[in-house]
């Protein structure tokens, strides 16, 4: 049986970081039809529209998509067409993991995190009024209890699946008294149906400290969109940079996988690109099909080739071109298939 998905290569350095991605799931033995659509500044050139109907037709037959980055103008133009896909497919979940690998570059080691981010409210709602006369911009931060109730309870169902032991919620109560205040008492009413959980709550400023000064003391966050948004870049920042850290949008029958970066447009088509942000999402679309066998080769084969410290991007201090790196885990995990993994790999 193969597995249908859509398969949207981006923008920048979107299409090289999907084909080295694609030729790692492919080497796992799990059999995919990729229904390839057009996304981001290439759909606009091609069709005049970031997000043509036909990727979303797609996207509504399959439920699924692996897709690269897509760029979203700055100030003007296009609303953006992540924020719109999150929204029209209901992905209320962004996991975000953050997991050192050996030979990165990160300022801390063993560093092992899970962001939960709310994906379709907050400031990404895209209610903003510009009023002409006075001069005045509003943007709305909506955040609804059902909201709030679904991605804190998937925080707590997901970490327990994980083995989690601790759930910090991320807010900004103290200032944001209606939102932040929604997310916090939420939060506590939900916290007790999960005892084998320790829950507690940090301001976003002092997370964003704490996290800096001394990781290790956190397991799993849960946050709003905006906040998620950062902290997560933050996060990648901890293991090596926004070339490590993969990425899952869940909803309730419908999941799209893309790596936490962007389009890259200082890298673009140069073969400089680390896969691996893109690899992890890969890897993580594995485990949500249950191809757990696969999803591990996949880790172990990453394993292998950054503790080998051989083949490493230009991000990383290396000179491995995006398809070479790509080539040396597919080829890792063609030899890991099959073969009982030894070790546990860290997952994501
Ligand atoms: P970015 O993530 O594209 O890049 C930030 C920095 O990280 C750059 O220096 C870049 O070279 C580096 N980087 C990113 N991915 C890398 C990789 N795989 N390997 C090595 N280095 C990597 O962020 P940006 O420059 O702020 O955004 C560029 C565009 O991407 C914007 O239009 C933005 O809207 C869009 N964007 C899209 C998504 C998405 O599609 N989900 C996410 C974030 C940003």
């Amino acid at each position: 049986m193969a597995y249908r998905v859509t398969l949207i290569p981006g923008d920048g350095i979107g299409p090289e970081v999907v084909g080295a991605a694609v030729r790692v799931l492919e080497a796992t033995g799990v059999g995919f039809e990729w229904d390839r659509q057009e996304g981001g500044l290439v759909a606009v050139e091609l069709h005049g529209e970031p997000m043509p109907d036909a990727t979303l037709d797609s996207i509504g037959r399959t439920r699924l998509a692996l897709k690269g980055p897509l760029t979203t103008p700055v100030g003007t133009g296009f609303r953006s067409v992540n924020v719109r896909l999150r929204q029209r497919f209901d992905l209320y979940a962004n996991v975000r993991p953050a997991v050192t690998l050996p030979n990165t570059k990160g300022p801390f080691k063993d560093i092992d995190l899970v962001l939960y981010r709310e994906n379709t409210e907050d400031l990404y709602s895209g209610i903003e009024y510009f009023d002409e006369r006075n001069q005045i911009a509003d943007s709305i931060a909506r955040l609804s209890r059902k909201g709030c109730e679904r991605i804190l309870r998937f925080a707590f169902e997901d970490a327990r699946k994980r083995g989690r032991k601790r759930i910090t919620l991320v807010h900004k109560a103290n200032i944001l008294k209606v939102t932040g205040g929604l997310f916090l008492s939420v939060g506590r009413q939900i916290a007790p149906d999960y005892p084998d959980i320790q829950f507690d709550d940090r301001i976003v400023d002092n997370m964003a400290m704490q996290l800096v000064i001394n990781p290790h003391q956190y397991d799993c966050l849960v946050t709003t969109n905006l906040f998620g948004d950062i902290l997560s870049d933050l996060m990648a920042g901890l293991v090596g940079g926004l070339g490590v850290t993969g990425a899952a949008n869940i909803g309730e029958d419908c999941a799209i996988f893309e790596a936490v970066h962007g389009s890259a447009p200082d890298i673009a088509g140069k073969g400089l690109a680390n896969p691996t942000a893109l690899i992890r999402s890969g890897e993580m679309m594995l485990r949500h099909l249950g191809e757990h066998a696969a999803a591990d080769a996949v880790a172990g084969a990453l394993l292998d080739v950054y503790t080998e410290g051989t083949h490493l991007t230009a991000d990383l201090g290396g000179t491995t071109s995006t398809h070479d790196f790509g080539e040396a885990v597919a080829a890792r995990v063609r030899e890991r298939v099959g073969a009982s993994a030894s070790e546990a790999p860290a997952q994501l």
